[in-house]
């Protein structure tokens, strides 16, 4: 299996390679020449199957000859060693509960996956891979819990001091070892020009080998689909399709969903669920795609002006906007209906959704209310995360699961620094 760069103007590589760059040299994403068929059989006895069997099987054509077998097979299961429930509400609403990792977030499955092929990749490299990563809260808990004691890989964080929940800065600042974490005394979008600049500084990229772990990389994005491959493990009444409701940001997750189903999955309809960051839900009103500033909203971790995976959703559909529109539908959720989503939900059906995850049960109700498709929305991360909008919307706060009251009692470490680039360039050559 090769990759293509999706602005045509780099060589195509295989797996290993696009996993360890991430990004191509022309700063397109890298999509593979074809999207693999899901054997039919497979879809067939899904519910006999074992989770990991169906992810290694959904998974194995796309990194080609570049895994052997049984480790690729080790990669896989370990990287979902955790219950990924369906849990059906009542009403045709299912929740797809993807929280039950180690950081309480849906990234940890990619994170866990990449970070692991990275590992097997860089054996007896003799260069460390340094993974530079700005995150906005979740991401950089999954990449420190994934890359925690990874061989050959040093990784450095860098997020916005005081703009993070109490329960994400834990997360990102307490595994130590080869994971670093620097207070950047800026904003999100500091940290992520800072990390960028990184990226095309030559005299960095001379001394150290700088890669990314976000959703752009291949080895981080493609495990993704193993979400939707186990939600229609789990659905049970298979003569109807399900209608799949996504909170998105980068599209990431949602773009890997519609690549098991081009590879056959039984989806009925994809809904992009994004909050007042619609640059999606008003390309798909006026086929117009216009990029804005990002604006901050409750579900933060959806605050994206412009979409890096959107190209990738694209080029499945080769560019067509018809045939994408009949798969995809797109709503925006501000953040008053956001709250009034979670109190709904709670009393309804007893069920505490968290701000992203709210965004999208509102989402598929409004695609609901024109038809009686049974719907999925995908819980992205645990309530507990997001204290502040629970406590606004339902006057209570959340439990602490026990995974995060242990880390809570653990010491802070970071690096504080300025939201400058010459800081961080002192940091990583010193
Ligand atoms: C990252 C994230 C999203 C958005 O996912 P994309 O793949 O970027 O679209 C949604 N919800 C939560 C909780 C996240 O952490």
């Amino acid at each position: 299996m090769l990759y293509y760069s999706t602005n045509h103007n780099s060589p195509d590589i295989d797996f290993r390679e696009a996993a360890i760059r991430g990004q191509a040299p022309d700063k397109g994403l890298y999509f593979p020449k074809e999207i693999p068929a899901i054997d039919p059989a497979l879809i067939r006895d899904i519910e006999s199957t074992a989770d990991a069997d169906i992810a290694f099987r959904v998974i194995r054509p796309f990194a080609g000859d570049t895994i052997p077998d049984e480790i690729l097979y080790n990669i896989t299961k370990a990287s979902i060693d955790f219950p990924i429930p369906l849990l059906s509400l009542g009403e045709g609403y299912h929740s797809l509960e993807l929280f039950h990792g180690p950081t309480l977030a849906f990234k940890d499955v990619g994170a866990r996956f990449m970070s692991r092929c990275l590992g097997y990749f860089l054996q007896g490299n003799k260069k460390k891979v340094t993974v530079l990563v700005a995150t906005s809260g979740d991401t950089g808990g999954a990449v420190a819990s994934g890359f925690h004691n990874v061989e050959g890989v040093d990784v450095v964080i860098l997020y916005p001091s005081g703009k993070v929940s109490p329960v994400q800065e834990k997360q990102l600042t307490t595994p130590g070892g080869n994971i670093r974490a620097l207070e950047v005394e800026g904003s999100f979008d500091d940290c992520q020009a800072m990390v960028k600049q990184a990226f095309t500084d030559g005299q960095l990229n001379g001394d150290l080998f700088l890669t990314s772990a976000n959703s752009i990389n291949i080895a981080r994005w493609l495990p993704q689909q193993f979400y939707y491959l186990l939600a229609y493990k789990q659905w049970a009444d298979k003569s109807r399709a399900p209608v799949i409701s996504v909170p998105s940001g980068n599209f990431g997750n949602i773009c890997a969903g519609m690549m098991a189903h081009a590879g056959g999955l039984p989806v009925a309809r994809f809904i992009a669920a994004c909050n007042e960051n619609d640059v999606v839900t008003r390309y798909l009103d006026t086929e117009k795609y216009e990029p804005r500033k990002a604006i901050p909203t409750l579900s933060n971790a959806m605050d994206v002006g412009e979409p890096s995976n959107f190209v990738r959703i694209l080029e499945i559909f080769g560019h067509r906007f018809g045939d994408l529109s009949a798969v995809l539908s797109s709503s925006r959720v501000s953040d008053a209906q956001t709250l009034d989503t979670i109190r709904e939900v709670k009393q309804r059906f007893g069920y505490t959704a968290d701000p992203h995850g709210a965004v999208a049960f509102r989402a598929l109700q409004e695609f609901r209310e024109n038809t009686d498709m049974p719907g999925i929305f995908l819980e992205t991360a645990h309530p507990v995360k997001f204290p502040d909008a629970i406590e606004a919307a339902l006057g209570t706060g959340v439990e602490l699961p026990e995974a995060v009251r242990s880390i809570m009692a653990m010491e802070k470490k970071s690096t504080r620094i300025k939201a400058t680039f010459s800081e961080l360039k002192n940091f990583l050559l010193s």
